[in-house]
């Protein structure tokens, strides 16, 4: 094929071909390659509403809504007219504007600890720069994160990291050099005596617990009664920041997030996901004495070219003055109604399930037990989940391709969209028991 006549091909297949010979493994986020689940990554070529359509021109429910962002569905047309509103003013200036200061008055608003904002261009960069602030601020090295719990691709955060690295089965990664490993301290998750034994000999060394408020990349698994408030009381006895990463629960688990269902305060706080409206933009803020440490009110270095992008500004801002308490309703209404879907079609087929919620996020444990941290999560039997994907997406339903992340639901989910879901489950749960039959017979 001349390269002329391959740039014109346009089917996912043909795509991957040629994304892998350009891109590494063919995708620009490990997660989206299909690694875990097999099979050809669809290459999506639009979205409207509850629905994205792919390179072939196949058509699919969407349970991932690109991984968060998209609580109002995709194309919402107040969030479109706000970004070309946006987009024909000019598309980067360099310098401060309006709309990041109704942005981060938007989030104050939602979340009352966030008494001050810093905008940046991903979660990553936010759990980057709420890390280094807390080090700067307590003159302290060390971070105790949570097993399974993903803060994005921080090197002192990558270790037993939920997401894409759980999905490959990584324990961590080449390129994070010893001692950024050595100042991060993982404890099992809803472990508050590990927290306690971790204090006990480290406290006076540890800048900060990062957690995510609720956990979601490890597949839904919410903090049980009083663990966050643990955190709280640990962290204050010994002079360390709590930091809540709501990257992936902020303004969709209700309008100010976990911290709106659940009331427990951190120090620091990080946002990214739903205030993007799906572009690239993401928040940390909190306490007004620790984010004055930040330059150039403080000492601590934290910058950005893009930072506070006036049409990701816009997309945010829109996404959020449209997400009312209607749209709140209708996300947890929707995740409890695919979680009544997955759970009914499992227990038809007879496979050993638990349907798992965070809020409203939802995900599926092949267990019988419930799943509380990231050794419950790993010893489910995973290998059921491809072929039930698979079974999934021949029936136009895009679940996440992995077992270890959450399904996302949109306000724009509707009965048509329920009944396809519907329709597709049992042969998805018949595939998944059918995974159980091969693995018992290779047993025998
Ligand atoms: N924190 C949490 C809880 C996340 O779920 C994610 C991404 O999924 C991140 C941080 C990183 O965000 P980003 O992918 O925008 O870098």
């Amino acid at each position: 094929m001349t390269p002329e006549v391959q740039a014109h091909v346009r089917g996912s297949a043909a795509l991957f071909d040629r994304a892998k010979s350009v891109i590494p493994g063919g995708v620009n986020s490990p997660v989206r390659a299909f690694n875990a689940v097999g099979g050809t990554p669809r290459f999506m070529v639009n979205g409207l509403g509850a629905y994205l359509w792919d390179a072939d021109d196949n058509r699919y429910v969407d349970l991932v809504s690109s991984w968060g962002p998209m609580v109002l569905g995709h194309a919402h047309p107040a969030v479109v007219e706000a970004v070309r509103a946006a987009a024909v003013n000019g598309l980067s200036f360099g310098t401060p504007t309006a709309g990041e200061v109704d942005l981060a008055e938007e989030i104050i608003r939602r979340v009352a600890p966030v008494r001050r904002v810093r905008l940046v261009n991903s979660g990553t960069e936010a759990t980057m720069s709420a890390i280094r602030l807390a080090r700067g601020f307590t003159g302290r090295k060390r971070v105790v994160k949570f097993a399974g719990c993903y803060h994005g691709h921080v090197d002192a955060l990558l270790a037993e990291a939920g997401s894409g690295v759980a999905t490959l089965g990584l324990p961590t990664t080449p390129g994070v050099t010893g001692a950024q490993a050595e100042d991060t301290l993982v404890l099992p998750y809803n472990d508050l005596d590990a927290v306690r034994a971790a204090f006990a000999e480290h406290g006076d060394t540890i800048a900060a617990v990062i957690t995510e408020a609720a956990a979601g990349n490890m597949g839904a698994v919410a903090p049980v009664e009083g663990f966050n408030q643990g955190l709280r009381e640990i962290t204050e006895a010994h002079g360390a920041l709590l930091i809540m990463d709501e990257v992936m629960t902020g303004f969709r688990v209700s309008a100010g997030g976990w911290y709106g269902l659940e009331g427990v305060e951190g120090d620091l706080y990080t946002f990214g996901k739903v205030m993007s409206g799906g572009l690239p933009a993401a928040a940390f803020g909190g306490r007004e004495d620790v984010m004055g440490h930040l330059a150039p009110a403080g000492p601590v270095y934290q910058a950005g070219t893009l930072s506070g992008n006036p049409v990701a500004v816009a997309a945010g801002l829109a996404t959020l003055r449209a997400a009312d308490a209607d749209v709140y309703r209708a996300l947890d209404d929707n995740a409890t109604r695919l979680g009544a879907l997955l759970t009914s079609a499992l227990s038809k087929a007879g496979v050993a399930h638990r349907v798992q919620f965070a809020g409203n996020l939802v995900s599926v444990f092949f267990t019988e037990d419930p799943v509380v941290d990231y050794a419950g999560a790993k010893a489910a039997q995973t290998w059921r989940f491809p072929p039930f994907f698979h079974a999934l997406l021949d029936q136009g339903v895009y679940a996440p391709p992995s077992a270890f992340e959450a399904w996302f639901v949109s306000a724009a989910l509707d009965d048509s969209a329920f009944e396809q879901i519907e329709a597709a489950l049992p042969a998805a749960a018949a595939a998944a028991a059918a995974a159980a039959a091969a693995a018992a017979e290779e047993k025998a």
